[in-house]
């Protein structure tokens, strides 16, 4: 299962899935890529047996590894099954990493190595409480910000993400003239819908070290570029929806 589906900003129900599994005869495995360091993860006490995440999402290191973990029960599969593999044999790092002093099988990347734990190091200065909780009020201001401006979510409200969030691109915008003056006037990325989606949403990341700053940024560009190509907007209105979100009362965040 992926728990955080980066291309439709829905955050799946990891915990309540595990609950389920539980009955199964079944190893559970979830992709954390765009949800670890962002969202709750509790790898044991959701019951998940294998748990896989990359660095350069929330965990906001920077690109090339992967972390993954596995619980005996999955080691049990791993142990019956015959590797095929060579570079990615679990058993050959498991053999490595269990000596005295720990090794990898093969030659790791020692400068993301230094990065990852510059960034894991960050992520421990924050909190992870802390982290999840300015992630999920992040995703507030965003969803905030852009219906304040009149725009609709892709996804279900109450299942969006804490990470992303995907918006429906208003009716006779093209990808090109709203993300491409996003980015070459405003110098704010915002991705694109994938394959059928293409050209039908945008998605805004709120992933990793961000802070109210972009957010207020990227939506004050969002209703400018709106703006310049006809749409009704009164400038400042999803602004101030994101505001309104970080004041005390709706927001007891220290900021970041
Ligand atoms: C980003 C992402 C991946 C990995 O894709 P990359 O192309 O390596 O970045 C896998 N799963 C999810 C849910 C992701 O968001």
């Amino acid at each position: 299962m992926v728990h955080n589906e980066t291309s439709t900003g829905v955050e799946n129900p990891i915990e309540e899935v595990g609950k389920i599994l539980k009955d199964f005869d079944a190893l559970y495995v979830v992709d954390t890529v765009s949800s670890l360091g962002g969202a709750d993860v509790q790898v044991d006490d959701f019951g998940i047996d294998i748990c896989v995440t990359g660095s350069q999402k929330c965990l906001a290191a920077p690109p090339g590894m992967a972390a993954i973990t596995l619980n005996d029960d999955a080691w049990e599969v791993v142990d019956k099954t015959e590797s095929k593999t060579y570079y990615l044999n679990l058993k050959k790092y498991r053999k490595s990493g269990s000596k005295a002093v720990p090794e990898t099988p093969y030659t790791p990347s020692v400068s993301l190595m230094y990065a990852m734990n510059e960034a894991l190091k960050i992520i421990m200065e924050e909190g992870l409480e802390a982290r999840i909780k300015r992630h999920e009020q992040a995703a507030k201001a965003t969803v905030n910000g852009v219906k304040a401006i009149g725009l609709e979510l892709f996804a279900n409200e109450e299942a969006s993400s804490s990470t992303v969030t995907a918006v429906n691109m208003p009716e006779g915008m093209t990808d090109k003239n709203f993300r491409g003056t996003m980015r070459n006037k405003y110098r704010i990325e915002l991705a694109g819908g994938q394959d059928h989606l293409k050209g039908n949403v945008f998605r805004i990341g709120h992933m990793g070290n961000i802070t109210h700053r972009e957010i207020i940024s990227t939506i004050a560009a969002i209703e400018m570029s709106l703006k310049e190509f006809g749409y009704e907007v009164e400038l400042g209105t999803g602004v101030a929806a994101v505001h309104e979100s970080y004041m005390p009362g709706n927001n007891s965040l220290e900021f970041f």
